[in-house]
């Protein structure tokens, strides 16, 4: 057969890894298959500048069409795979054509949580993963603010956090309702969600932790008009968006028999359990040495992940191993993080929390774990250099203001 190669997912890691083919030199077919009615797109902006209403329609294009023709890249957009026929090297999609491969990427990518409580399916009960999503948030809220109705967040992750801080600056009132004790618990340091909850609440949120939902109320058009909580409080809401995390699309890969555990599992350079198949970005868990999966759902592992899987399919080893990195804007503070902060059991603040601009580094005894920056980019890209070199400062040199980090790195 003539080299082939399909990719299911038109998003951040299956136009990196379309991209990235043809820049190393492959010269067979590539054929990019996306679901959504809409070319590649940006995600980032549509909790943020786009739902402000910041930027337009075209600064969220990723990759125009005829960009990607001009690189003979054949993207196909609202169409969707169903199966993989691994045994026929074929996948096929939902119009009942199907379409061979010599190679397949997976960059399937991952679909929100939904809220299993009465009236979680109810008009007005959004969750926000795709353009059209966020298109129907941005009505929802015109209405609310027409109506002078409230907004209630689901979730004190990263989705519910930005969303807050959007519809705060477009006049809103906010209420977010996060399960936990603190804010985004997983990947901030205890005294960085204590400071974002501060953040949020002199920006006029209400913030509600630990909180309990038992249902949502809805008018008699069937659509949302109250969130109820455990101790039978009633916040009245206009728009409810639901940000409670998301799960890998991986049905396709386990209808087609591969390891998937939480996600498709992948080696270092997105290797599935069938040589000719490969996975890449939000859609894989990857193993690592110790044997542990590593979920990562950021633009930085797609990108790189999908450089990693083209690399494969042209034999050649990329592994993805960089230190990960991460950012987030809500009002007007710029969060970037850098490197994983699971199982720190020291932290060190470096700047002043009052000025806004800081970094919060965490250590699991004396080795350096991640750096959590607020508009502190300076120390943000120097963590991402002392961290790639395994270089650890201790604990003090990290808070003093006097002492040059990047020092450490030219010994
Ligand atoms: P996706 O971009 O989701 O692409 C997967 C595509 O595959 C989708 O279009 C999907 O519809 C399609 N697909 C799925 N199944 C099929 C099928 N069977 N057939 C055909 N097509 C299929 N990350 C950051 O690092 N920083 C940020 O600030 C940030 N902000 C974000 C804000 C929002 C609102 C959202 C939703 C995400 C944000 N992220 C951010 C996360 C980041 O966008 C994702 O990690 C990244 O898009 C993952 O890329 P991907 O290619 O794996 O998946
Ligand atoms: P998330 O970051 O995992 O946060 C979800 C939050 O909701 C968690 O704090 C979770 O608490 C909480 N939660 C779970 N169930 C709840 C319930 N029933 N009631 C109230 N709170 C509940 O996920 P997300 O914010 O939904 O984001 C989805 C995806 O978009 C992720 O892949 C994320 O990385 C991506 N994204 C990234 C960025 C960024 O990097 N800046 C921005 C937006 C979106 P527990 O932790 O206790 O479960």
């Amino acid at each position: 057969m003539t080299a082939s190669i399909v990719i299911i997912g038109a998003g951040q890691a299956g136009v990196q890894a379309a991209e990235a083919l043809r820049t190393g030199g492959f010269e067979g077919a590539i054929t990019l298959l996306g679901d959504e009615p809409h070319g590649p797109y940006h995600r980032p902006p549509l909790s943020k500048a786009w739902l402000a209403g910041d930027i337009g329609a075209e600064q969220l294009v990723m990759r125009a069409p005829e960009a990607l023709a001009r690189k003979n890249i054949a993207l196909r957009t609202g169409q969707t795979v169903r199966a993989i026929d691994r045994t026929a090297c074929q996948v096929w999609l939902t119009d009942g054509s199907a379409l061979p491969y010599s190679g397949l990427v997976l960059a399937t990518g991952a679909t929100p949580r939904s809220l299993p409580l009465p009236g979680g399916d109810a008009m007005g009960v959004l969750a926000l993963r795709s353009r059209d999503d966020a298109s129907a948030i941005a009505k929802r809220m015109a209405m609310c603010i027409e109506q002078q109705l409230p907004v209630v967040v689901i979730g004190g992750g990263f989705i519910g956090l930005e969303v807050a801080a959007t519809a705060r600056k477009k006049g809103l009132r906010v209420t977010v309702l996060e399960a936990a004790p603190r804010l985004l618990g997983r990947v901030l340091a205890p005294l960085l969600s204590d400071w974002y909850a501060q953040l949020h609440r002199s920006q006029g949120v209400s913030l509600l932790l630990g909180a309990q939902i038992t249902a949502l109320e809805t008018d008699r058009q069937g659509a949302v008009s109250g969130v109820r909580l455990a101790d039978g409080t009633v916040l009245a809401a206009g728009l409810v968006v639901v940000g409670i995390g998301v799960s890998a699309n991986d049905q396709l890969a386990r209808d087609a028999g591969l390891a998937c555990e939480r996600g498709i599992v992948v080696d270092a350079c997105g290797r599935t359990s069938d040589p000719l198949i490969m996975a890449a970005g939000d859609c894989t868990a990857r193993r690592l040495a110790d044997g542990s999966l590593l979920r990562l759902e950021s633009v930085q592992n797609a990108t790189e992940q999908g450089k990693s899987v083209a690399a494969a399919l042209l034999g050649q080893e990329r592994p993805f191993t960089a230190t990960p990195w991460f950012w987030s804007d809500q009002f007007d503070k710029k969060l970037q993080m850098a490197g994983l902060s699971t199982g720190a059991d020291q932290w060190a603040v470096r700047g002043d929390l009052a000025s806004g601009s800081f970094s919060v580094y965490h250590f699991k005894g004396r080795n350096l774990l991640a750096v959590d920056s607020v508009n502190a980019s300076r120390d943000h890209l120097q963590a991402r250099k002392l961290l790639d070199a395994s270089v650890s400062p201790t604990v003090d040199q990290a808070a003093d203001m006097e002492f040059d980090l990047g020092g450490l790195l030219v010994k």
